[in-house]
């Protein structure tokens, strides 16, 4: 079969070689690390930089189309791989989803509300930020992900200090607002402008970082709809083609707001693989070698957890590895462990996604395991 290629080697590459070799093709990941993810379970790794003149070379020449699973990948290496091959998502559609500047410009354009907010790219900047921002959280502009980057502000002090903190690189100061819940939509679209979307789903941070995605989000119909038109528009009007994914808030008064967004599989769509009939990496794959995108269903609902290497530290410092066998016992439990050697705090070390024949059963389950396991319960 084909071969396709994918730059970067983190788990969601790793879960993309494993979706694309189940339809029969061949893959090459590119990415620096002899100990990535995606690279050892992949058929060819391309161990260099992502700017590297031999290795973007060596990827294009095994591949018939090149898709990406990180965020961060440099703009000028898709451009250079994207007058060769195939490339999904295209370079000015990666370039928008890593500034958060041209981001929300982005989702103004498509009639999407997101928190009010100012760039921050100077000292007068700071002095001139509307006061109705604060309290609020300064982001980096690019290059932020799991809240790094980021930094809550209570007044002006505190926001010059946390821009002199970053470097005063670019940043965005957004208004904190109340959060009633947080919501993702996953949408594939096709280069034929063919549009899908995973169903909804309902996700719950700690400290900046994913925790537990739950699904059916049980938001009301509206605000579903609204979610899955935004993401639609957001897509549609880059010409995207690929896997996207938009984060939304919903708001203690009802209404709902766009975060952010990611150009490729993600974090909150994990479940997909054991919960639908077609996962977000059978999508990924399936628009870049341009094959039908049917309309994924539910089969169960889900709860995924995340594993953090926090779960393999106990609380006096000695390291642990946490009890999978306890777990596996559980009914409906699908570990995915990524095969990192190194636990660090916060590090996403796998995850857990529990299907069940209904909602109630599947969180009942999950936080079993959240006990066997010691992730707080949600
Ligand atoms: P990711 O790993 O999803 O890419 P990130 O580092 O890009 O994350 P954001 O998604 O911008 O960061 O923010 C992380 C979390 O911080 C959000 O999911 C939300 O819980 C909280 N948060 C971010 N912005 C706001 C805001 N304006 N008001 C309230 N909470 C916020
Ligand atoms: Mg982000
Ligand atoms: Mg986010």
């Amino acid at each position: 079969g084909a071969t396709l290629g994918v730059m970067g080697g983190g788990q969601l590459g790793r879960m993309f070689v494993h979706a694309a070799q189940q339809m029969g093709y061949l893959t090459v990941v590119l990415d620096p690390d002899a100990a990535s993810p995606a690279g050892w379970v992949a058929h060819h790794h391309v161990q260099t930089g992502y700017l590297d003149e031999q290795g973007l070379a060596q990827l294009m020449q095994r591949s018939a189309a090149i898709t990406t699973e990180f965020e961060n990948v440099p703009a000028a290496a898709l451009v250079t791989l994207g007058a060769h091959r195939p490339v999904a998502p295209g370079a000015d559609a990666v370039a928008i989803c890593q500034d958060r500047a041209l981001e929300k410009a982005h989702f103004g354009r498509c009639a999407v509300p997101c928190a009010p907010h100012a760039l921050i790219d100077s000292e007068a900047q700071v002095g001139a930020a509307d006061a109705a921002l604060l309290p609020g959280i300064l982001k980096t502009a690019r290059l932020g992900y799991d809240g790094k980057g980021q930094a809550r502000v209570a007044n002006r002090d505190e926001l010059v200090a946390a821009r002199r903190a970053m470097g005063g690189v670019g940043c965005v100061l957004e208004k904190r607002l109340a959060l009633a819940a947080e919501i993702s939509v996953i949408v594939a679209r096709g280069a034929d402008g063919t549009m899908v979307h995973l169903p909804v789903q309902r996700n719950l941070h700690r400290d900046g970082i994913l925790a537990v995605t739950t699904v059916p989000a049980a938001v009301d119909r509206d605000t579903e709809t609204q979610a899955v038109q935004s993401a639609y528009r957001i897509a549609e009007s880059m010409e995207y083609v690929g896997v996207l994914c938009v984060e939304f808030f919903l708001l203690t008064d009802g209404s709902l707001v766009a975060n952010e967004m990611a150009p490729r599989p993600h974090n909150s769509g994990h479940y997909s693989i054991d919960a639908c009939d077609v996962s977000q990496f059978d999508l990924q794959v399936r628009t870049l070698v341009g094959a039908p995108l049917p309309v994924p269903r539910l089969h169960s609902p889900a709860v995924m957890l995340n594993l953090p290497g926090d779960l393999w530290t106990r609380p006096d410092g000695a390291q642990i590895e946490p009890d999978w066998a306890a777990v596996l016992a559980l009914p409906g439990v699908h570990l995915h462990l990524y095969g990192k050697t190194q636990p660090r705090r916060g590090r996403k070390m796998g995850h857990l996604t529990v299907t069940a024949a209904s909602a109630a059963a599947a969180r009942e389950t999950a936080l079993r395991a959240c006990g066997i396991l010691g992730i707080e319960p949600f």
